[in-house]
């Protein structure tokens, strides 16, 4: 049984002091023994605040939006990931489409990142997805088998179990357009099937895929309770304590 992971997309948005107010209220929502894994990825500018606040939360985690592959050196305005465990961050979002096609990450520099994530012990979140002319060109699977095998090269099974996948239809995040429950079931299904041709059946079955694009309170359960969706990657509606601590109940009532 593959534990839900539900996470918290902020982008650009909250300054420190509204990232304690969420915190503190959103504590009040949820305990720790949901059985529920739920991250909170806030800007790199939050994240010592975060820490603060979830210091004594054993089911809520910290994770960052980006990174940099880099260790360290001359890389003006860029985050290692050293820096990130220095501040109690455990996962990290990698190749978010805003990252893909706004800044030119490709699968190659989103391959990178997700091994200098490994190498420093953080778990990559790695989004993949098409976008709504793919999708009409029936061309998903051919677009997310070329995402998934140029962004997991070179992973050991046990990199891979400590991955895990988020597939963001590129249409559906932040349009308020949702993928349906058979569309995103179908698509995790084969993001399974793949990693089983890239690892094994029991990696592949073990590995978590959270569905992203715009999951909300009212659409959160049906999807979570697809046999191949581990969890969902929320953007708007987790900068709202309260929903977002309903999305995080409706992955226990599913389990
Ligand atoms: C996202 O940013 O990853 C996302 C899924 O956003 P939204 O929930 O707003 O569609």
């Amino acid at each position: 049984m593959r534990k839900k992971i539900i996470a918290a997309n902020w982008k650009m948005n909250m300054t420190v002091g509204e990232t304690d107010a969420f915190l503190e209220n959103f504590l009040l929502e949820v305990n720790d023994d949901l059985g529920v894994d739920v991250v909170i990825v806030p800007p790199f500018t939050s994240l010592a605040k975060a820490g603060e606040r979830l210091a004594n939360s054993s089911a809520v985690k910290l994770g960052a939006q980006n990174m940099a592959f880099q260790k360290n050196g001359a890389f003006t305005g860029e985050i290692s990931a050293a820096m990130l465990r220095d501040l109690y961050v455990r996962y990290v979002v990698l190749g978010h489409s805003e990252r893909r096609t706004l800044f030119g990450e490709t699968d190659e520099i989103v391959n990178k990142k997700v091994k200098a994530a490994h190498e420093a012990s953080l778990k990559p979140i790695l989004c993949v997805g098409e976008t709504l002319a793919e999708r009409d060109a029936n061309r998903v699977e051919e677009v997310l088998e070329t995402q998934l095998r140029g962004s997991l090269a070179g992973l050991s099974s046990k990199e891979l179990l400590e991955t895990v996948i988020a597939y963001e239809p590129v249409w559906a995040i932040g349009t308020g357009r949702v993928a349906t429950p058979e569309q995103a079931q179908a698509a995790h299904a084969f993001i399974r099937k793949t990693l089983a041709a890239i690892a094994d059946q029991a990696v592949a079955d073990k590995v978590r895929i959270q569905y992203g694009g715009s999951v909300k309170p009212d659409n959160a359960k049906t999807l979570l309770g697809q046999p191949d969706i581990d969890g969902a990657l929320v953007g708007g509606a987790s900068l709202d304590p309260r929903a977002f601590a309903e999305i995080v109940k409706a992955g226990v009532v599913t389990e």
